[in-house]
């Protein structure tokens, strides 16, 4: 009897604690809704936007400082809840005029196929000064599996918003992808991907790219076997601008045996509409999935250092450090942020100081190259002009 009115009481007393927390979910997901109610529209012109960012540019070549623009990275909904406005400080501090982040999918909510979101227009239309407009990132399931031909693929519909003029910037679309430390670590092969660059999708990509002038990163890792399909790419599509990622990033020597100083410079004199970005490791860095088994520790996973794997210093190896001056014009600053990364300010600090360790024994010209004029060129089809 004790029992069942203990029973009752707590049965009751439990029956308003639902209905209160039920009460509570649902505000919350109201408020949810309308705090991430997303846009598919800019408050502002491209115009506009661009002057925006000019003056911010400029503004920072006034204080004495180098702009940068991140050409290259990705942020997560909560990621950007978390970090912006705050910062936009680690921003100023650093120069960092503008971020061209893209976007993940949108949470599952029922639809099929992929789920395309615009909180990165959002994020633009808060802070039009410091971000561009950066269609969603090509690292999904749907990417990944080739899928296409339905207006759920994920390609499909990269290339209606594309076509509609809104974004200044696509990717990165992984095509040749290791697997990171961590994500050998924890067994996790999803992002060992290899789409060949010259298949149906890559063929598209390279063909929206080429007819609407928005320039678009790649993550292809320099495999012999995939030098080829890029050169038969950049050849095909003279007018799509491609960057490809990580510069000088070689995690399996054994297979990238072609990426060599001499064929960079190869690639460079040859193909005008190819840049590389910068997000790329320091001296030493250790890439934990190395080898034929992926279970070698390789240290100095970057061939721009001079001195022997592991033994790498803080300098540029001389034939690098002639390629980066050389071909200033087609080289890219680039932070490579995204999902699993730590807190933005931390990582943007590192970032910018093995940048800042790439280009400090370059001309001053190749520096403001690379670190704005280009991207500025990219995003707007223009010479910097201040
Ligand atoms: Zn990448």
């Amino acid at each position: 009897m004790h029992g069942l009115t203990r029973c009752g009481v707590f049965t009751v007393r439990a029956l308003a604690v639902a209905v209160a927390l039920a009460v509570t979910i649902s505000v919350v997901a109201v408020w949810a809704r309308v705090a991430h109610a997303q846009t598919d529209e800019l408050k502002l012109t491209r115009a506009v936007l661009e002057d925006r960012w000019r003056v911010r540019i400029q503004g920072f070549l006034d204080q004495g400082k180098l702009p940068l623009i991140d050409m290259e990275s990705s942020l997560e909904q909560a990621q950007v809840d978390e970090f912006v406005p705050g910062v936009l400080d680690t921003f100023d501090e650093l120069a960092i005029a503008v971020m061209v982040a893209d976007g993940y999918q949108r949470e599952k909510d029922g639809s099929q196929g992929y789920r395309w979101s615009n909180y990165i227009l959002d994020l633009v239309n808060a802070h039009p000064d410091a971000f561009a407009p950066v269609a969603n990132g090509g690292t999904n399931p749907n990417w990944l599996a080739e899928k296409g031909g339905k207006a759920k693929d994920f390609i499909d519909q990269m290339e209606a918003h594309i076509r509609t003029g809104t974004f200044a910037s696509m990717g990165e679309f992984d095509f040749l992808h290791y697997m990171s430390s961590s994500q050998c670590k924890n067994n996790r092969t999803d992002r060992d991907s290899s789409i060949p660059l010259n298949g149906e999708n890559g063929h598209r990509l390279f063909k929206l790219a080429a007819e609407t002038g928005v320039p678009f990163s790649i993550h292809l890792e320099p495999e012999d076997r995939a030098l080829d399909a890029l050169e038969e790419m950049l050849a095909s599509y003279p007018k799509a601008k491609v960057i490809i990622a990580h510069f000088g990033q070689i995690r399996h020597p054994e297979v990238q045996t072609r990426f060599t100083p001499a064929y960079v410079r190869h690639l460079l004199s040859t193909y005008p509409n190819l840049w590389y970005d910068l997000a790329t490791g320091e001296p030493n860095r250790t890439y934990k999935c190395a080898g034929a088994n992926n279970s070698d520790v390789l240290k100095g996973d970057t061939v721009l250092w001079k001195g022997s794997p592991g033994l790498q210093t803080a300098e540029l190896h001389p034939d690098y450090k002639d390629i980066l001056s050389t071909f200033s014009d087609r080289f890219v600053f680039a932070t490579d942020y995204g999902g699993g990364r730590k807190a933005l300010p931390a990582y943007l600090r590192e970032k910018h100081e093995n940048f800042m360790r790439i280009i400090k024994d370059l001309p001053i010209e190749a520096q403001h190259d690379i670190a704005y004029r280009n991207a500025w060129r990219l995003l707007t089809s223009r010479a910097w002009g201040g």
